[in-house]
């Protein structure tokens, strides 16, 4: 410890070294000494240029020290974090989160303690997020609702510091009484300030924090997920993660918006202004079966779901990972949503079974639904599960799910990509795929991983390679493959 500060001291020492440092460790920098005993913060506020206006709410757990909720609906946001009771009302707060600015730093002369201190060290590192507080600090308004933490934007993180207001601060009106403020609380006796980080909390940061800016996450889609098993359930909790089921960052569907209705024809630009509107994106997770016993050595759910619907029990979970979520099970089976296909934007065929995949795919077609911007994807396991694929179909000129077969009159269809080099762990029995062959936890997780690619690499504009395959490394599996398949001769999926 001792080391690791000196170390610190010798590079401070050295100021050219400052600036990068600081930068980087900026938030732990800016932590007081002994910051274990102040409020951890979170903060869910709006992306915006301008200032935004925020209350506040303090937890004290029982277990861990004192929360601070920061947002412009403070509840909601503990809501979030799963508290919901013995929350009091904390002071207003300020938050700059103008991603225009530039990282803060620390200069040589550490970290500010007063007032002073800060508007000289904010006036010197970002001088436009200067002007933003100095415009607050000219306000009555400020000073009325009694605004005591503030919050700035560094990089991708808030950090910010608590101010107690003397009790003339709710007198201050007129430009002469702010003036006479200031220069008593700021310039001639600064006041204290305790140095705060924040936590982002809000779903931007949460849903994009590990995605590249240029890939839109899944947010404001209509998402059906048939099949809640041991696959479906690992890309349900994928899904969550990548922003199904929340609402979209208005700005963003503008843009997209604006985009679909140059590309696609009146129908669909119909329906994106209906989005628009509503702005609000849905999961739907379908499947009949109950969970057994003999499930859950590869499933997302435990014991305590055993005995339960599968999609009730998977939108439970994901509710309790993200409450505030839009997912919605459907116990009635696929057949029941046939014709509100036009509902949904992606389609995933999580199930394994290769009759229901044949189904799904001239289903869709037959609809008409299988165009752009619409979305198909099936996922399983081959065989013993040494094996995952995927098949995605974006357009009706698309390889579909029968191509995968190759036919000849007068014989069986044959695997076009067989699987293994032994013909026999191709072959399945009638209920689908290798439901009772041996294959542990880590299969699903590999289909389910396979699909979250696709999905991703057709949310980033460029659906290929439509038909993935990964393989485990064993004897007799073939390598993997990823191409677009060409449409099969004579297909009884998609020809004529
Ligand atoms: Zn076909």
């Amino acid at each position: 410890m001792i080391e690791d500060a000196r170390q610190t001291l010798d590079r401070i020492a050295e100021p050219a070294s400052v600036v990068e440092d600081s930068k980087r460790e900026l938030h732990r920098l800016w932590q007081p000494a002994h910051a274990a005993a102040e409020a951890e913060v979170y903060l869910d506020a709006p992306f915006s240029e301008h200032p935004v206006h925020c209350k506040s709410l303090l937890y004290t757990s029982p277990a861990g020290g004192p929360q601070l909720f920061v947002g412009q609906d403070p509840s909601a946001l503990a809501r979030k974090l799963g508290v919901q009771s013995q929350l009091i009302a904390s002071h207003d707060a300020m938050v700059y989160p103008s991603q225009i600015h530039e990282n803060l730093y620390l200069t040589s002369m550490g970290p500010p303690g007063n007032l002073l201190a800060f508007a000289n060290w904010l006036k010197q590192v970002s001088p436009a997020a200067y002007a933003l507080w100095h415009a607050q600090m000219q306000s009555s308004a400020h000073y009325q609702s009694g605004v005591a933490y503030h919050f700035f934007a560094s990089g991708r993180q808030f950090l910010g510091y608590f101010v107690a207001l003397p009790k003339t601060a709710r007198r201050v009106h007129s430009a002469k009484e702010i003036r006479a403020f200031l220069g008593t609380n700021v310039y001639q006796d600064p006041l204290p300030i305790k140095r705060l980080s924040a936590q982002r909390m809000d779903e931007d940061y949460l849903v994009r924090r590990n995605l590249e800016a240029e890939v839109p996450d899944l947010r404001g889609l209509q998402v059906l997920l048939v099949g809640a098993g041991a696959i479906g359930g690992f890309i349900a909790q994928n899904l969550l993660q990548l922003g199904a089921g929340g609402s979209r960052a208005p700005k963003r569907v503008v843009v997209e918006t604006a985009k679909i209705l140059k590309q696609a024809g009146k129908k669909s630009a119909t329906r994106s202004l209906a989005l628009l509107a509503e702005n609000k994106g849905m999961l739907h997770i379908c499947d009949r079966d109950l969970l057994s016993g003999g499930n859950v050595g590869r499933h997302v759910l435990g014991t305590q779901d055993v005995g339960k619907p599968k999609a009730d029990a998977l939108c439970a979970h994901l509710k309790r990972l993200r409450p505030g979520v839009s997912v919605r099970p459907i116990a009635t089976g696929f057949h029941t949503l046939e014709g509100e296909l036009e509902r949904y934007d992606v389609i995933i065929d999580a199930t394994g079974y290769e009759t229901f995949g044949r189904h799904v795919s001239k289903t869709v077609r037959a609809a008409g639904w299988l165009r752009p911007p619409h979305f198909l994807l099936h996922v399983w396991l081959e065989g013993r599960g040494g094996v995952v694929r995927g098949l995605a179909q974006d357009d009706a000129s698309c390889a579909c799910y029968d191509c995968m077969w190759s036919y000849t009159a007068g014989t069986e269809p044959r695997p076009r990509h067989p699987a293994y080099s032994d013909a026999k762990w191709n072959a399945h029995g009638d209920d689908g795929y290798a439901t009772m062959t041996p294959f542990s936890v880590s299969a699903p997780m590999a289909a389910a991983a396979l699909a979250t690619d696709a999905l991703m690499s057709w949310r980033a504009g460029n659906a290929a390679p439509r038909f993935r395959s990964r393989s485990s490394e064993g004897k007799g599996i073939h390598p993997s493959v990823a191409k677009d398949l060409s449409r099969a001769k004579s297909c009884p999926g998609c020809s004529g």
